[in-house]
């Protein structure tokens, strides 16, 4: 695998306007310095600790995004450094993210991650659920977070054309949320396999694991 390679080419393909989170979960640190050294500085992981963990001991000038699903226990380790938080899903979470960023005296950019995969993937809201999420007066008094978009991932499928209907049902639905709400401009959908549809659909931020770092091994 050629990381250098594949990142230089996939930022080749994509317009300046789409930013690239390079997912490097289970990837060694040597395996982020050789994006790195491309100049590349986005990095996504979706685990805190292991996130912790390369934060500790990578360069410091490396913006690091959550992607995976955040259980509240783990905001505390991550509230120092992390850059943006891709998958929140309830108050709840959003709650203890306000909490711990006010120790740190750090805004905390947020995505939330709408449902839109027909499989029965565990983690997501639905459209009323962020509506109520973003009216609610909980929400409106935190100075600590800010939402700044949504995420979303498509059904697992050859199906493109499947995966283009759950695409643009969220670019529509984060249109008509962003009439609302001035501080979205993120859109993050999209990884190695559906990529470029995404991006046709309206994406705006991408997070590509294997097609730079080859496939990961569970052991
Ligand atoms: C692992 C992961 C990705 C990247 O997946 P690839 O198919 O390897 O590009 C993107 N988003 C999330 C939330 C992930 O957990």
């Amino acid at each position: 695998m050629d990381i250098a390679e594949n990142i230089k080419n996939i930022k080749t393909e994509i317009s300046s306007k789409v930013t690239l989170v390079a997912i490097s979960k289970t990837k060694p640190n040597e395996d982020v310095m050789a994006a790195y050294e491309t100049g590349h500085r986005i990095f996504g992981e979706n685990k805190v600790q292991e996130m912790v963990e390369k934060w500790e001991n990578l360069p410091k000038d490396i913006q690091w995004h959550m992607v995976g699903h955040v259980q509240r226990n783990k905001v505390k380790y991550m509230v120092t450094f992390v850059d943006l938080i891709h998958a929140v899903d309830s108050l709840k979470l959003l709650k203890e993210i306000e909490k711990q960023a006010k120790k740190s005296d750090r805004r905390i950019q947020c995505l939330l991650q709408i449902k839109i995969a027909e499989e029965d993937t565990k983690y997501g809201i639905n459209v009323d659920e962020a509506e109520e999420i973003l009216q609610s007066e909980a929400f409106q008094k935190m100075s600590h977070v800010k939402i700044v978009g949504l995420m979303g991932m498509a059904t697992l499928t050859d199906n493109e054309e499947k995966i283009r209907k759950e695409f643009s049902f969220l670019k529509d639905t984060f249109d008509e949320l962003q009439k609302k709400q001035p501080s979205f401009t993120t859109l993050s959908m999209g990884m190695s396999g559906d990529y470029k549809i995404a991006i046709e659909c309206g994406s705006n931020m991408i997070r590509v694991g294997s097609s730079i770092f080859g496939e990961r091994n569970y052991n």
